[in-house]
C-alpha cells in the first residue's frame, strides 16, 4: 500500500489536503526526496529485514569494516552508467560525501614534516558552502580555505612554498554546469566532487578519471539520511590517510547502513539502472521544462543557461536538468534577491552563501511533487504580478 507520509509544511489536514494559502515554500534544502515514488513502486524487493543477533560486530569476518560485495556493486553501477572509471582505484565508504570531503582535505593536506605552511583549500565561485564551513570549523594548522580559484594566479602557484587542494564540483552546485579544475602544477591537488554525475542531472560526456572522486547515494538513489558515500581513489598513500581518518573519527559506516545500500544497488542495477535513471531524468526534465516555460516570460528573474551535450550513457544529445535553479534577479534595485523571493512566500537560498552576490538565489527542484507544484504557483504568481506592473 501508499505508505503514510508527513505532511508538506504547506498542507494540513488529516490526509494533509488542505492547502495553506499563505505558507513559505520552503526551496531552499536539496534533499533529494523526487526519487520517492521509484522507491515505492519498488518497496517489497527494496526492503530489508535485520535480526537482533545479526552484524553485531565492529568489523566483516575478514576483519575490514568494509563490504567487498558493496564495492563490487559500486563499480558495477559506475560502469553501467560510464560516469567514472573504476579501475585499479581504492574504494573508501564515509558517513555521507560530507565526511569524506573532510577525509579528503585531511588526506592531501597531510604535512609530513610539520613544517610547511597550510595548504590552501580553494574552490570556484559559486561553490558549494560546506567546503569553506569544514575548513572554518575544523581550524587545523594543516590547511586553510583560501577562497575563490581565480585569485591565485601561476606565480602564486610555481613559487609557493604551500600546496593547493581545488575543490571542483561537476555539475556545480548550485548552478550545475559541468566543471574542471582550474589550477595546475606539482603542488596543485584536486577532490573532484561528483556527487550530481549521474543521468537525472546532466548529461554523462565521459568517464572521470580523477585522483580522488566523491560520490553520495544522496544524490544517486535518494537516501540522504542514510548518511552514505564512497571515494574513489587513485593514489595508495592518500587511501591510507583517508582509512586512518575513517578509523580515528567513526571507525567506519554502520553495517546496518552498507546492508541497506546494498539491497538498494541491487534493486537499482535491474536493467543496468535504466528504469531509476529514466524516472530521474524524466522527473527533472518535467520540472525544468515547466520552470523554464514560466520564466521565459520574465524579464525580471533569470535563470542559467545550459548547454546541450552528447550523453554516452543515453546515447542521445541532451540539456542538463540540474538539481537546483539558479536564480538572479535582474532589476539593479533586487540586489538582496533572496528578500525579494522572500516578498512572495518562497524561500530560497541566497547567492552569497556561495561566495556570489546578493542578487543571486539558489532555487532547490529535487524535493517532493507537492513542493515543486508549490514553488511553481509562487512562480507563476510572480511572473504575472511583473507583467501587471508594466
Ligand atoms: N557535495 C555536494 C556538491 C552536495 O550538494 C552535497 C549535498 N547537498 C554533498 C556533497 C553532501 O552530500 P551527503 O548527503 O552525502 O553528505
Amino acid at each position: 500500500g501508499k505508505p503514510v507520509c508527513e505532511c508538506n509544511q504547506c498542507y494540513g489536514g488529516t490526509d494533509c489536503s488542505q492547502l495553506s494559502p499563505n505558507c513559505v515554500v520552503d526551496a531552499d534544502s536539496g534533499d533529494p526526496t523526487f526519487l520517492e515514488p521509484y522507491w515505492v513502486k519498488h518497496a517489497a524487493s527494496s526492503s530489508i529485514m535485520v535480526a537482533g543477533w545479526h552484524r553485531m560486530s565492529y568489523e566483516f569476518n575478514d576483519g575490514s569494516l568494509i563490504s567487498e560485495e558493496l564495492i563490487s556493486h559500486i563499480r558495477k553501477v559506475h560502469a553501467a552508467v560510464g560516469n567514472a572509471n573504476t579501475e585499479g582505484k581504492y574504494i573508501i565508504f564515509g558517513a555521507g560525501a560530507t565526511q569524506l570531503l573532510h577525509a579528503a582535505t585531511h588526506a592531501l593536506s597531510f604535512n609530513i614534516d610539520g613544517t610547511s605552511s597550510p595548504s590552501k583549500v580553494v574552490a570556484s565561485t559559486p561553490y558549494y558552502p560546506v567546503y569553506k564551513e569544514q575548513k572554518e570549523f575544523f581550524k587545523t594548522e594543516d590547511y586553510k580555505f583560501s577562497g575563490d580559484t581565480s585569485v591565485w594566479n601561476d606565480t602564486d602557484i610555481d613559487s609557493s612554498a604551500t600546496s593547493f587542494i581545488e575543490f571542483v564540483t561537476s555539475p556545480n552546485n548550485p548552478d550545475g554546469q559541468l566543471k574542471k579544475a582550474i589550477l595546475q602544477g606539482p603542488s596543485v591537488k584536486t577532490v573532484h566532487d561528483l556527487a550530481y554525475y549521474w543521468p537525472h542531472y546532466t548529461p554523462i560526456p565521459a568517464p572521470a578519471d580523477e585522483d580522488v572522486m566523491i560520490f553520495t547515494l544522496s544524490k544517486l538513489t535518494g537516501h540522504a539520511g542514510s548518511r552514505f558515500g564512497w571515494a574513489l581513489i587513485k593514489d595508495e598513500a592518500v587511501y591510507k590517510r583517508m582509512l586512518t581518518y575513517m578509523d580515528l573519527s567513526t571507525y567506519g559506516v554502520s553495517r546496518e547502513t552498507q546492508l541497506r545500500v546494498l539491497k538498494l544497488f541491487k534493486v537499482a542495477l535491474e536493467g543496468n539502472g535504466r528504469e531509476m535513471y529514466d524516472f530521474g531524468y524524466n522527473t527533472m526534465r518535467n520540472r525544468w521544462d515547466k520552470l523554464s516555460k514560466s520564466l521565459s516570460k520574465s524579464k525580471r528573474f533569470s535563470i542559467q543557461q545550459l548547454n546541450p551535450q552528447l550523453c554516452s550513457f543515453s546515447q542521445q544529445v541532451k540539456a542538463p536538468t540540474p538539481a537546483f535553479a539558479w536564480l538572479k534577479c535582474e532589476r539593479e534595485e533586487d540586489s538582496d534577491c533572496f528578500e525579494v523571493l522572500q516578498s512572495f512566500k518562497i524561500t530560497g537560498r541566497a547567492g552569497n552563501l556561495f561566495g556570489a552576490e546578493g542578487r543571486y538565489v539558489r532555487l532547490s527542484l529535487v524535493k517532493t511533487e507537492d513542493d515543486f507544484e508549490l514553488l511553481m504557483e509562487r512562480i507563476k504568481k510572480l511572473v504575472s504580478k511583473e507583467s501587471e506592473s508594466e
